[in-house]
């Protein structure tokens, strides 16, 4: 049955050949995985949004797979997060660095705690704001209702802030910018 069946089974093979590289290529390709940015937050001083931060700062962990928000304390944070009675805005100092304020005008305002961190730190990550009214963007910021309780990125957010951890050239060089007004209206 072997034998009649090896005609059959080579031509099996032949195609499978195409496929065995990839196979093989597979460990080596664990060996030099993509590398995930670790980028350590403290919340410490971030008074009653520390949780909103967390849950800010999941959403994103959750969407994009090579990166990781991790809250640390001291040194080892590259993002500070505060809180204070002006408008949330960022300061990024590069990828994954920088200052968040999670001003509480906003939260007066009615705006979702969380959101707001989440796209705070969305500029962190790179992101510009991007008011298109969107519930379903984190970056529309204050020009989505306040009823807009969604902490989830959008895809394209998402797949920015990859292409921005992969080391690649950032879309928009957050270096010198600062977004001050992203739920002023
Ligand atoms: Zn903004």
């Amino acid at each position: 049955m072997f034998f009649r069946k090896a005609a059959t089974t080579l031509v099996t093979l032949f195609g499978l050949a195409f496929l065995i590289p990839a196979l093989v290529g597979a460990p080596s390709s664990a060996a030099a995985p993509v590398a995930v940015r670790t980028i350590y937050y403290d919340a410490s001083q971030a008074q009653e949004f520390r949780a909103a931060v967390d849950e800010g700062a999941e959403a994103w962990n959750k969407a994009v797979p090579t990166i990781v928000l991790k809250p640390a304390t001291g040194s080892q944070a590259t993002v500070r997060v505060y809180a204070d009675d002006g408008w949330p805005r960022a300061i990024p100092a590069g990828f994954g660095r920088g200052t968040v304020y999670m001003g509480r005008q906003a939260v007066n305002d009615g705006f979702y705690p969380p959101r707001i961190a989440a796209h705070e730190l969305g500029h962190i990550l790179g992101l510009p704001d991007n008011r298109n009214g969107r519930c379903d963007y984190l970056m529309s910021g204050h020009s989505s209702p306040t009823s807009c309780k969604s902490t989830t990125p959008h895809a394209t957010e998402a797949e920015q802030v990859r292409r921005n951890a992969g080391g690649g050239v950032l879309a928009v060089d957050t270096r010198q910018a600062a977004y001050a007004d992203c739920f002023v209206f």
